[in-house]
């Protein structure tokens, strides 16, 4: 196919790949491969697109896996009910949520949307909220993956001959084990959550995001130079009413696309207004409380663009981190008309993953695309490494290989899965060499 210019959701990263494929199955990835390496060219895969860094970026082949959206396989009911589904990789998190619903089975956790495909979301380590519960990726079980050597590798924990260590870094890794051509997720029957949304105070709600007597899920919106969050509790199985579709529409749409829309704007004209739509964002926001299939509650539409940076903390140390936080929005007088949003995950053993080995305190801070983010995400970026905070994958963040290593204890095994199947760094990019380290005389052509 011809060339064009690639751009991601955010605007925030651009590029002119040389070539784009669109295969149709995985014989077509295992050739494009091939012939990309014969023709010395790299090779990356694109989701949806929802990095705000240019993870997926490339003046090589850029593979898009749309067509691979498929439900492959569904495995026998476990004891509790849970089932092994392998789909595509390509397929949306939507269109995913909807097959599974179809036969009674559900995500077990997720993110704020569901526009990405799941191969790009377990790759950057996407993950929701949930003192108890882990990231996309730790809900992967098997994979299949077509390495440079245009292999096809189906893998698990417990595969033999080094295919347990080629899954780790497949499941979290950026696209630089290969590319996932299919997915065998762990789903759990379906269920409905009962959403609670309603402002307090953000120290408040600090207060109830480990505790997981609390809700299953809970986060919160934080209001800068404000001391009202909107906090989200979404509790397993209760049994509120459904909300009207029409008072959806007016709250989702209206007030928080909408309404919001303008109030940045207005925030981007003048400045000074913006202290005081903050304040007024945090009383606007009124309690709600619905119950919904799970997979309408974790998400939302995000119509206004935005730029994001989250960073991701040891749960002990959000009190003190947000403290600061705060301290330096109230001090510089930032102009930030976007809430600052702060999640918990279970620490896993996901090689890669911003939650390995540590229960975890998520901090995203975004600004509107109309309005500069350098200052703020770099002091907000300063205070985060002060308490050992490790950037998500797919959100901004300016650190380097030789600086995050230390943050990963599992650095080292990765690393060495990377250049056992990929010496040359076929499925290299200019993103990938700044943080997971350039290959010596690699392939050109990024
Ligand atoms: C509005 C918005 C809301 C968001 N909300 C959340 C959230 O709640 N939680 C969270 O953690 N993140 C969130 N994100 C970040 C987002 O989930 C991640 O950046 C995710 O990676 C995007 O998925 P994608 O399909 O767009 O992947 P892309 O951005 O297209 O690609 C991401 C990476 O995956 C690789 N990749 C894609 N497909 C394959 C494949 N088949 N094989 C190998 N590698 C592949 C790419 O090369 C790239 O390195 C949000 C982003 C946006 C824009």
């Amino acid at each position: 196919m011809t060339a064009h210019t690639w751009r991601n959701w955010a605007g925030t990263a651009t590029a002119r790949p040389s070539h784009v494929a669109r295969p149709r199955d995985e014989g077509e990835v295992a050739d494009l491969v091939r012939g990309a390496v014969e023709a010395g060219r790299t090779v990356r895969a694109v989701g949806a697109g929802h990095s705000f860094t240019p993870a997926a970026a490339t003046e090589g082949t850029l593979v898009h896996l749309d067509a691979l959206d498929h439900l492959e396989s569904l495995g026998p009911p476990a004891a509790d009910g849970s089932r092994l589904v392998t789909v595509g990789a390509g397929i949306r998190l939507h269109a995913l949520c909807r097959r599974l619903a179809a036969h009674g089975l559900a995500l077990e956790n997720m993110g704020d949307i569901d526009r990405q495909s799941l191969a790009g979301a377990i790759s950057t380590g996407t993950h929701g909220t949930g003192a108890r519960l882990g990231g996309l990726a730790t809900q992967v079980h098997g994979l299949r993956v077509v390495t440079a050597d245009a292999r096809i590798h189906a893998v698990h924990p417990g595969a033999g001959d080094g295919g347990a260590s080629l899954f780790e870094l497949a499941r979290l890794g950026l696209g630089t084990a290969g590319i996932l051509t299919a997915i065998t997720l762990r789903c759990v029957p379906a269920f409905t959550l009962t959403a609670t949304e309603a402002p307090r105070p953000w120290r408040e709600a600090l207060a109830s995001l480990e505790d997981p007597a609390t809700a299953d899920h809970v986060e919160f919106y934080w209001f800068p130079g404000t001391a009202v969050a909107l906090t989200k509790t979404n509790t397993r199985d209760g049994a509120a009413p459904p909300l009207a579709p029409a008072r959806r529409l007016l709250e989702d749409e209206l007030l928080a696309n909408g309404v919001f829309e303008v109030t940045n704007r207005i925030a981007t004209a003048v400045p000074a207004l913006t202290p005081r739509l903050n304040r007024l964002a945090a009383r606007a926001l009124g309690a709600r409380t619905y119950t919904a299939p799970s997979h309408e509650v974790f998400v939302s539409p995000r119509r206004v663009r935005f730029a994001e940076m989250e960073y991701a903390l040891p749960v002990e140390a959000l009190p003190e981190a947000l403290g600061e936080v705060d301290a330096w929005l109230r001090r510089s007088r930032e102009n930030v008309p976007f809430p600052i949003e702060v999640r918990v995950a279970a620490a896993d053993q996901v090689w890669l993953s911003t939650a390995y080995g540590r229960a975890t305190g998520y901090v995203a801070v975004h600004q509107y695309h109309r309005l500069p983010y350098a200052r703020y995400f770099r002091a907000i970026e300063a205070i985060m490494r002060r308490y050992d905070g490790r950037p998500h994958w797919g959100k901004l963040h300016r650190r380097r290989a030789d600086d995050l290593a230390h943050n990963y204890p599992r650095w080292a095994d990765a690393l060495a899965v990377r250049e056992r199947h990929d010496p040359a760094g076929v499925f290299a990019n200019a993103y990938t060499d700044r943080v997971l380290g350039a290959r010596v005389g690699g392939i050109r052509g990024r």
